[in-house]
């Protein structure tokens, strides 16, 4: 992250920005702290957190012990578990429905199965928050995860628009939509802060779907669709893929059960290259494929066999592997309307 400071009166969205990021990235600071690592004077920081603790976006925390005598600082932390909201995961089987707070913790989770009909997955939203006496005016935001490239209407499952528009419609609430690798790269940037360099994110069940975040930010195309490494090509006139074409990863990938010692070299060999163009520091897998801790070793065995100058420790799966249906649409919702 850029952690100069902005001095220019037009910046002042930037430097709350920036005093938001830092929070985010080194944990509760003091307002002398936050001026110092943002280069700015502490009485511009002394304004903006003013205006930030009005709008419910950052507290002051317990004073901190100070050692003698002297002004004790008090720290300000950012108000991301005091925000609710509704993150809906649209995977090709399942739909994920879930009330968390802005950085991840879940009050409540339902899942049902796929349904294309996006007045269903509405009404079904507008039960479930019913059910859990969640009045909708109260939500910080919606965020929705689909699989896919959103702007191409996710292989025909859902058109963002329609999904967005119905769901504003219905909760009149801000709403975010993003393809579910993506927000989850997001996600593991925003509660582990991003470092520099490139890592690799790979989804694996079910479908196959990938991410890069470099630099703290997660890449993204025109059409949503770069680092989709689920339509490599890895075996010419292979199994007939969904978008259109045939032996792409995301087709030979597929199976049921445990994958076959093959298809795991074939998921290695396609995942150490695209690290390899990256120069990326590390590979980051999730999926269900990925409860199984066998299939995640012997993926890793053989990307480190392929690509040795990858750190070992930095091919891992991720700690939140669990937390998928909800883990993304918090972190969109945050990138989209508090980060900002
Ligand atoms: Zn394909």
């Amino acid at each position: 992250m850029n952690d100069t400071g902005y001095n220019l009166r037009s910046m002042r969205t930037e430097n709350k920005k920036l005093l938001l990021r830092l929070l985010a990235a080194r944990g509760p600071m003091s307002r002398k702290a936050l001026a110092e690592a943002a280069q700015l004077t502490p009485a511009a920081v002394s304004k903006l957190c003013t205006e930030l603790i009005a709008e419910g976006r950052v507290a002051e925390t317990a004073p901190a012990e100070t050692a003698g005598a002297g002004r004790r600082e008090i720290p300000l932390r950012l108000c991301l578990q005091e925000q609710l909201i509704l993150g809906v995961n649209a995977e090709t089987t399942q739909i994920s429905y879930a009330l968390c707070t802005l950085d991840g913790q879940l009050k409540a989770l339902l899942q049902t199965p796929f349904t294309a009909g996006i007045a269903a997955v509405v009404k079904t939203a507008q039960d479930f928050l019913a059910a859990h006496a969640v009045a909708p005016e109260t939500l910080f935001a919606v965020g929705v995860c689909v699989v896919g490239a959103v702007q191409t209407g996710s292989y025909g499952l859902w058109d963002a628009q329609a999904v967005c528009k119905a769901f504003d419609a219905a909760f009149r609430r801000p709403v975010a939509i993003e393809n579910n690798v993506k927000a989850f790269a997001l996600g593991q940037a925003q509660l582990r802060g991003a470092g520099k360099g490139a890592t690799l994110f790979f989804k694996w069940g079910p479908g196959v779907g990938s991410a890069i975040l470099s630099n703290g930010t997660v890449l993204s195309g025109a059409e949503s669709g770069l680092a989709e490494i689920g339509h490599y090509i890895v075996r010419p006139d292979g199994k007939p893929c969904r978008c259109g074409r045939r032996g792409c990863l995301e087709a030979e990938a597929a199976v049921n059960g445990v994958p076959s010692p093959t298809v795991i070299d074939t998921v290695a060999l396609a995942l150490a290259n695209t690290a390899t163009i990256l120069a990326a520091d590390g590979v980051v897998f999730f999926g269900t494929q990925f409860a199984d801790p066998a299939v995640a070793e012997a993926l890793k065995d053989r990307i480190l066999q392929y690509n040795s100058t990858l750190p070992p420790a930095a091919v891992l799966t991720a700690p939140e592997n669990d937390r998928l249906a909800y883990i993304g649409p918090a972190a969109l919702c945050a990138e989209r309307f508090f980060f900002v």
